[in-house]
């Protein structure tokens, strides 16, 4: 399968105030299973249209399997239709006089390939989608899922080296896109394709990728592996851009809350080399609450006192407002607390969960390892 690379890609639409995609740097490697993930407007699509041939680069350079495929400079284009590639979009239209199967084996033909290699194609990538079954009736006679996943047989058929996924499972209910993520989990184990797939959505990213590239304005913010992601945002984009609820900052510059005193003296206190930090963070399930007032704490623990503003049930899970020192801090529970309103508690944060950012909003990771060591 090839790797692809956009080298310094850059893309202008005409009358556009600014670029879409400034200048952006990015590889997706063989049998990876990479998320482009970023708020609308982003410049996600541009990217994935970019790679497929739909939108030419305006500057840098575009290369699939070490072949320049689009590079202004050298006044290099192939066409879409010559880069190998399966596209799967939002909207995944189907021939409507067309059965199920011969839906399927649609590209097959078309690559003339001999009838019993064909059906045997077909079969197999029917069989592996379940969708067999529906080989004799017309997309019309199909759900909006099992329409979609003819539309991924389809591609599939014709063994595309990659896949390129746009949003392809908005229009879905949310448990049959659940299914449709674990067959495309599936898929991406049993074919071995290298899969970009394009979402806002958080979670769809987390629970799909392999390697997560989170944008925004046309920039990269980062590209990890969902922990990385989730677990060491390289910035304060990507830091509040993931999880729900969203993660707690305490900003430590400015006018900065009782609370961001609180944890400003934590740090002059317990990590005194670290003095560039203007914001700490830290995610709701990585604190713990203790009844009253803690009277003893292991020593580099950040504690905090906080009254409880609200318990809010999420099915399963709960979400706990709190009122620590002047701010809201929001935790979650997967036990049903037996908080009551108003109630007295103290906030423990352990020192290796917090995250630590500068004026810039970028990452301390010098501190990472500092913090994990308090209290350890
Ligand atoms: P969404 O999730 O809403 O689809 P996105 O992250 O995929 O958003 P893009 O569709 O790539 O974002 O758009 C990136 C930027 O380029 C946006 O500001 C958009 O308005 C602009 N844009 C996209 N297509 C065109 C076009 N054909 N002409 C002019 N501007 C465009």
């Amino acid at each position: 399968m090839p790797t692809i690379n956009l080298r310094r890609a850059r893309k202008a639409y005409p009358g556009a105030n600014s670029d879409a995609v400034p200048d952006l740097d990015l590889e997706i490697a063989d049998g990876e299973f990479m998320c482009l993930l970023g708020p609308s407007g982003c410049g996600k699509t541009t990217t994935l249209r970019m790679i497929a041939g739909l939108e030419n680069l305006s500057g840098g350079s575009l290369d699939i399997g070490g072949r320049v495929v689009d590079c202004p400079d050298q006044a290099v284009f192939i066409p879409p239709e010559k880069r190998e590639l399966g596209l799967v979009f939002q909207s995944y239209a189907l021939w409507p006089h067309l059965t199920i199967s011969r839906n399927v084996d649609f590209g097959l033909r078309l690559r003339k390939m001999p009838a019993a290699e064909r059906d045997a194609r077909t079969e197999e990538v029917m069989t592996a989608l379940g969708i067999e079954k529906y080989r004799d009736r017309f997309p019309s006679q199909l759900s909006g899922g099992q329409q979609q996943r003819v539309a991924l047989a389809r591609m599939l058929a014709v063994s595309p080296g990659v896949l390129l996924l746009d949003e392809p499972l908005s229009n879905l209910d949310a448990r049959l896109r659940l299914e449709m993520r674990a067959e495309l989990k599936r898929i991406h184990a049993n074919f071995g394709t290298t899969i970009m797939f394009v979402t806002h959505d958080q979670w769809e990213a987390m629970t799909l990728a392999t390697t997560i590239a989170v944008m925004s304005e046309g920039r990269l913010q980062q590209i990890g592996t969902p922990d990385d992601i989730y677990e060491r945002p390289a910035n304060r984009f990507v830091a509040e851009f993931v999880g729900a609820p969203p993660i707690n900052i305490m900003e430590m510059s400015g006018d900065m809350t009782p609370l961001a005193r609180f944890a400003r003296g934590y740090l002059t206190q317990c990590l005194p080399g670290v003095n560039n930090a203007a914001s700490m963070a830290i995610r709701p399930e990585a604190m713990r609450l203790l009844a009253g007032t803690a009277s003893s704490l292991p020593e580099g623990q950040f504690s905090v006192p906080a009254t409880v503003s609200g318990v809010l049930p999420t099915g399963g899970s709960w979400i706990i407002e709190l009122q620590a020192a002047g701010q809201t801090v929001f935790m979650t529970a997967h036990v049903a607390p037996t908080l009551k309103q108003d109630e007295m508690v103290t906030i423990v944060m352990q020192p290796a969960s917090l995250h630590l950012f500068d004026a810039n909003g970028q990452r301390l990771h010098d501190a990472d390892p500092l913090l994990a060591k308090l209290a350890a």
